[in-house]
């Protein structure tokens, strides 16, 4: 078994103007393809092979000799995660009732929330990643750098905004807040609540 590219869910271009098929045809087809092949040929003939990705990912955090595959693997993982964290479903860009109470509990409103995705993306250094996560059920927003994401005794990520320059440059240079607040406009939240809902 080689890991491979799980599909977009939407057309290229069903984003725009948030994010457009040109970035899309680099970011899914060019960086997201990239860490899927560098991760199968570090794997190729090793007992990792056969290891599903969160398997694999798991037995290389934190190895000194994995660190490269590790990266790989985990930018595997947090794309894929990121590419179902948006929608063009406009169904799925409203929070269900359900998970909107509990943000109103962690945060007081929505839009508390959405200024923590927007503060958080802005001020993480470098590459890296924003992430609303459930921490025990408690919601939390945070961010990772570089191929990190959050992990730990219940934690569980609900949604993700991609931070990399890759993820944004081609529409909007250096205004990464310009993109975040966009990119808030397409979540979806049909996913975070299925993410919540989603036994260990
Ligand atoms: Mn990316």
């Amino acid at each position: 078994m080689m890991i491979t590219q799980k599909p977009l869910g939407f057309d290229m271009s069903a984003l725009e103007p948030v994010v457009s098929a040109e970035t899309f045809n680099f970011h899914y087809g060019k960086h997201y393809a990239t860490y899927v092949k560098n991760t199968n040929d570090l794997i190729a003939g090793t007992v990792m092979q056969d290891m599903d990705l969160m398997t694999l990912i798991r037995h290389c955090a934190g190895v000194p000799e994995y660190k490269s595959l590790f990266n790989n693997a985990a930018q595997v993982f947090n794309h894929e995660f990121f590419w179902n964290s948006l929608t063009d479903k406009a169904d799925y860009k409203i929070i269900p009732q359900d998970l909107s109470e509990k943000i109103r509990r962690d945060f007081g409103s929505c839009e508390a929330l959405e200024d923590a995705l927007l503060q958080t993306a802005v001020k993480q250094f470098g590459s890296g990643w924003a992430w609303l996560i459930s921490d025990n059920g408690v919601l939390k927003v945070v961010s990772t750098s570089n191929a990190e994401f959050p992990m730990g005794a219940g934690i569980k990520p609900l949604l993700c905004i991609d931070v990399w320059e890759h993820a944004y440059y081609l529409d909007y240079q250096n205004r990464r807040a310009d993109f975040v607040k966009a990119v808030i406009g397409v979540l979806n939240w049909n996913f975070a609540w299925e993410n919540y809902n989603k036994g260990e």
